[in-house]
């Protein structure tokens, strides 16, 4: 049998599991909870994520070490990569994930449109990055900051204050801010030959900073969109020799696509690929790292993907909805926390309007 090494346990790791068993793919998870996700999946070893001793034992075996959370600790990564095991994606992208700076610098350089954004080191360089950026604005930490943790828009002169007492003393970013009229994003995939393949480009809804609703393919998107948000991914996807599926969620102004975050793993956005898909997200990430020849990303027709967040909705309700498809993590409610997904699927959009209206009204309760 192959054996898969995943850092982290969560639901990315279960989904991971459930498209990998068929593939004859069995799995082993480090993960820092003995109750993670995952564990109904594949074995489950529990240890912190920045044990290297920990994760070096848990590869061993493993045709590829791969990682469902961007936070693992690239000195773990790297101590797995020295150890001689296959690492993917490649370490280079925790690094530039983990740090906002990086990670702009890195779109930039590529010439990924942006929002405009600048280094803020101390109390005067946010004085001097406001001066330069103008607001409105949000400030970001550098490193740490997930589902809008660790930022602050600043509206008027008056915030500055508030949000350095609420930020300051760790490196941040100061973005200016885009007043986008939608968010959307890209998931792809790079095999280890270099050949990349792209679902179609999906519009996310957030409600206090979490994703809440995704729709594939975007409404209203055509080939020059598309094309926009493949030139998004792609140069960074080579520019990293990228092996995996990686996510860019981008901001759509109505004239222009910027990049505004890099996952490099599966994303929430690309749930809907399961069943939505030819192949889903986590299919072609397994077959990407194991060098297996890769599958279709084509749309097989509109779905919509929806969470729950912190209590769960009536089950009998969603599953009484024709074309949903229900994954429940089996997680312990908690206010916050991603506790499951559902997918509608249908022929038409109409259709699929229609049941995504029922599924948001069921789930809606979920705060
Ligand atoms: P992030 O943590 O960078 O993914 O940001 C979380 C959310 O904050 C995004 O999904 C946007 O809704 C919002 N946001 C982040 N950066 C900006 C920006 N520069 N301008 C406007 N909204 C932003």
């Amino acid at each position: 049998v192959t054996l898969v090494t995943v850092l982290g346990g969560g639901q990315l790791g279960w989904m991971l599991g459930l498209a990998g068993l068929p593939l004859g793919v069995r799995f082993r998870f480090v993960d820092p909870s003995g109750e993670a996700t995952a564990r109904a999946v594949g074995e489950l070893v529990v240890a912190p994520l920045d044990d290297a001793d920990a994760a070096r034992h848990a590869a061993s075996g493993a045709a590829v070490v791969t990682y469902e959370w961007e936070g693992v600790p690239a000195t773990t990564a790297e101590a797995l990569v020295t150890a001689g095991h296959r690492v993917s994606p490649p370490v280079g992208a925790l690094a530039v994930a983990q740090d906002r700076l990086a990670e702009k610098e890195c779109l930039r350089r590529l010439g990924i449109p942006t929002a405009r954004f600048t280094a803020v080191d101390d109390r005067a360089g946010l004085d001097a990055a406001v001066a330069h950026l103008g607001l409105p604005a949000v400030l970001k930490t550098r490193r740490g900051g997930y589902d809008g943790k660790g930022q602050r828009v600043l509206r008027d002169p008056a915030d500055v204050d508030s949000a350095w007492a609420a930020l300051g003393g760790v490196p941040l970013i100061l973005e200016a801010f885009v007043a986008f009229r939608r968010e959307l994003s890209i998931v792809a995939v790079r095999d280890r030959d270099g050949a990349v393949a792209c679902w179609p480009v999906v519009e996310n809804e957030h409600r206090d900073a979490i994703l809440r609703v995704t729709r594939a393919p975007a409404p209203g998107t055509d080939h020059a969109i598309q094309a926009q948000a493949e030139a998004c991914i792609r140069p960074l996807l080579d520019e990293l020799d990228y092996v995996g599926v990686a996510c860019v969620e981008l901001f759509d102004t109505g004239d222009a696509l910027l990049a505004n975050e890099i996952a490099p793993r599966v994303h929430n956005s690309g749930h809907w690929s399961i069943e939505g898909a030819e192949t889903s997200q986590f299919e072609n990430h397994l077959r990407a790292v194991l060098g297996l020849p890769l599958g279709s990303t084509a749309a097989r027709g509109p779905a919509a993907m929806v969470n729950w967040i912190g209590t769960h909705p009536d089950r009998a309700a969603l599953l009484a909805v024709p074309g949903a498809h229900l994954h429940d993590y089996a997680k312990v409610a908690r206010p916050g926390r991603k506790l499951g997904h559902v997918t509608v699927t249908a022929h038409d959009p109409a259709t699929l309007d229609e049941r995504l209206a029922r599924v948001r009204e069921i789930v809606s309760d979920c705060s």
